[in-house]
């Protein structure tokens, strides 16, 4: 089945979807972006990400291109023309075409949309989940405002292959005081020796991942502690689990930290339980 993909308020073969050379997303990386869950057919936590949408194009001073109803349209239609009953809807807002100047283009310039969606493993993911995954350390070189999801990912580009190259799925970044803010593309997180769960606050230094907001929630029902305290590499080395989050893994128990096992180098009862529980709290979109 061929693919489509939304481009500037078209729908288009993918293999053919293209935005102008002049695009500020493509010269600048001045733009942001969203990825959702798709799961039987419905987004999860569209509402949460399209309000971080909304505070990313803010916090950049693009407008939102549309509506957040009609916004909410493209994306189901675009979930619908490809046929994904279970994968991922990526969306991608810059701030327009414009002749190459640094400094913004006319306010009337209209930011680019572009809207596409794919089908994904479900029973690989949660095959992977049954072995853990291994991540790698790494200095965070990024800027400052890693909290605006934008289009900027080089840093997080080439973590995350060194880590590919070293056999690992993901690239965990450290503070200059030796604390992980985050992976490549998940947020991080550990359940130390007394059992308490421990990720990075959100206030600086990481982005607010949604799938972390929800498992706070979920870690709360299922009685557990949490802390929200960052964490040094030692300390997750002598964690009794690890794990990572995002939409595109939910929660992915971590096994391996700089080839050195955590806990008994197999997926932990936490993670497992968190990844079990996620959809009950995750909102589901009509
Ligand atoms: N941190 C970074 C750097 C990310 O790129 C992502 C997701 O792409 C996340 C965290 C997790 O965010 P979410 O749970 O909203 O997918």
């Amino acid at each position: 089945m061929s693919r489509i993909a939304f481009v500037n308020g078209r729908y288009v073969p993918h293999g053919s979807a293209a935005v102008h050379v002049e695009d500020r997303g493509y010269q600048f990386a001045d733009g942001v972006y969203e990825v959702c869950e798709v799961r039987a057919g419905r987004m999860i936590d569209e509402r949460r990400h399209m309000q971080r949408l909304v505070r990313s194009l803010d916090e950049l001073r693009i407008r939102l291109p549309m509506p957040l109803s009609a916004l909410g349209v493209v994306l189901r239609e675009t979930i619908r023309r490809n046929r994904v009953t279970d994968g991922i809807v990526y969306l991608q807002v810059t701030r327009g075409v414009a002749r190459r100047d640094h400094v913004f283009p006319a306010p009337s310039t209209p930011p680019s949309v572009v809207v596409t969606a794919r089908t994904g493993d479900r029973a690989k993911g949660d095959r992977q989940a049954e072995e853990g995954v291994a991540v790698i350390t790494l200095p965070d070189n990024r800027w400052e405002r890693v909290d605006i999801k934008t289009v900027g990912l080089l840093p997080n580009v080439l973590a995350k292959e060194t880590a590919r190259a070293a056999g690992a799925r993901e690239a965990w970044f450290v503070d200059a005081d030796g604390y992980v803010t985050e992976g490549g593309s998940t947020n991080a997180w550990i359940v130390t020796a007394e059992g308490v769960i421990r990720t990075r606050p959100a206030a600086f230094g990481i982005l607010r991942g949604i799938t972390r907001t929800v498992v706070l929630e979920v870690a709360a029902e299922l009685g557990f502690r949490v802390e929200e305290s960052a964490f040094t590499v030692d300390e997750a080395l002598a964690a009794q689990e690890a794990f990572i989050t995002a939409a595109s893994t939910i929660v992915m128990p971590v096994v391996r930290i700089d080839g050195l096992p955590i806990g008994l180098g197999c997926p932990g009862p936490v993670a497992r339980a968190l990844r079990a529980r996620f959809h009950h709290h995750a909102e589901v979109a009509e």
